[in-house]
């Protein structure tokens, strides 16, 4: 469906729960969050409805995140439903990898086409320190898990922090010269646990061009390369490649072809924003409606978004999914 600044909207991400395994700084509080009563999420037969109804709107690409999507009871038979839904061309995950050794082959079996784990660091301590709870090694298996599942096209998700992970840069643009990975070097953004990090933290992206200059722009045929909204380099012979995400320095808007679901049944028509409208307890047709109205109601351009002008979105990313 095209929406009113001609924007073609195609691709919809479904937060499916918001309770995580880890505790990351930037997304979410230490304690966790109070674990919501089962009848205000969506059940998995409102999700498959959702979808269905997204897809007769034109929604093509499914990401399915959270949370942790890999906590959610029934999740390997719900990415299931969703693959078979005639219209999805694309079923992907993002996780923090961490609990993939267990469930990499049954998801891709499922029909989960690709997987993003979300790694912001290769050093043990660090990793402890950021996630809070979390141990490297689990993230690190889970990565190998879905190379042996025969995922292609992994991708890793690293949240680019100044004085935290800068120092790391080379060493993870080096992932990607022996393994098809793709490290994709995403702002810090103010929103959940990120709003309130220190301004030295949010650091741009072009950081990483200046820390490994051998990276070169890859050519997308009529001028550089963008995947999704990731702008992408590669070293010379490397089998992987890198990619920019850019949502503070450098705005994307224009391109924007996305909303969300929330796992409590709130579509968001634009990420920063807190509008949202709820799909829960609806019937497919009505849910139908609900999701015109919401990618007719997505904002042209976000509003300033920076260290001082934290995110309007209203929640933490975890009920979000990203
Ligand atoms: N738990 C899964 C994971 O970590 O990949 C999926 C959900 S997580 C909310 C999705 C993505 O949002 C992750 O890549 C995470 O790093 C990113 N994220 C969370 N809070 C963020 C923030 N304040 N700024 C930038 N990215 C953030
Ligand atoms: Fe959990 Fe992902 Fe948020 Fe980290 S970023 S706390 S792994 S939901």
């Amino acid at each position: 469906m095209i929406d009113n600044y001609g924007r073609t909207i195609d691709y919809m991400r479904i937060s499916v729960t918001e309770l995580c395994n880890l505790r990351c700084r930037y997304c979410m509080p230490e304690e966790g969050i109070v674990k919501r009563d089962h009848a205000e999420m969506m059940t998995a037969e409102e999700t498959i409805d959702a979808v269905k109804a997204a897809v007769s709107l034109g929604i093509r690409k499914i990401r399915v995140t959270g949370g942790e999507p890999l906590v959610k009871r029934g999740i390997v038979e719900l990415c299931h439903n969703i693959a078979s839904i005639d219209g999805v061309e694309e079923l992907c995950i993002t996780t923090n990898g961490t609990l993939l050794p267990g469930c990499a082959k049954e998801l891709r079996k499922a029909g989960v086409d690709r997987v993003n784990i979300s790694l912001d660091t290769l050093r043990e301590d660090r990793y402890r320190e950021i996630t809070r709870v979390g141990e490297l090694g689990d993230a690190l298996a889970g990565i190998e898990a879905a190379f042996d599942a025969g995922f292609e096209k992994i991708k890793i998700n690293t949240v680019l922090m100044g004085g935290f992970n800068d120092d790391e840069i080379e060493d993870f643009v080096k992932l990607t010269v022996d393994r098809p990975l793709e490290v994709r070097f995403i702002e810090l953004m103010p929103i959940g646990g990120g709003i309130g990090f220190e301004k030295a933290r949010f650091i741009s992206c072009v950081r990483v061009l200046e820390s490994v200059p051998g990276l070169e722009p890859l050519d997308g045929g009529n001028g550089t390369m963008i995947d999704g909204v990731a702008v992408m380099y590669a070293l010379p012979g490397a089998k992987g490649r890198v990619g920019l995400i850019r949502p503070i320095s450098c705005d994307f808007c224009e391109g924007c072809n996305k909303i969300r679901l929330t796992a409590d049944g709130m579509l968001k028509p634009c990420l920063h924003s807190g509008a949202e409208i709820s799909v829960k307890g609806k019937n497919r047709e009505e849910m139908t409606e609900i999701i015109r109205q919401a990618i007719l109601s997505k904002p042209q351009m976000r509003e300033t978004l920076d260290a001082d002008n934290p995110s309007h979105a209203g929640r933490n990313m975890n009920s979000i999914g990203g």
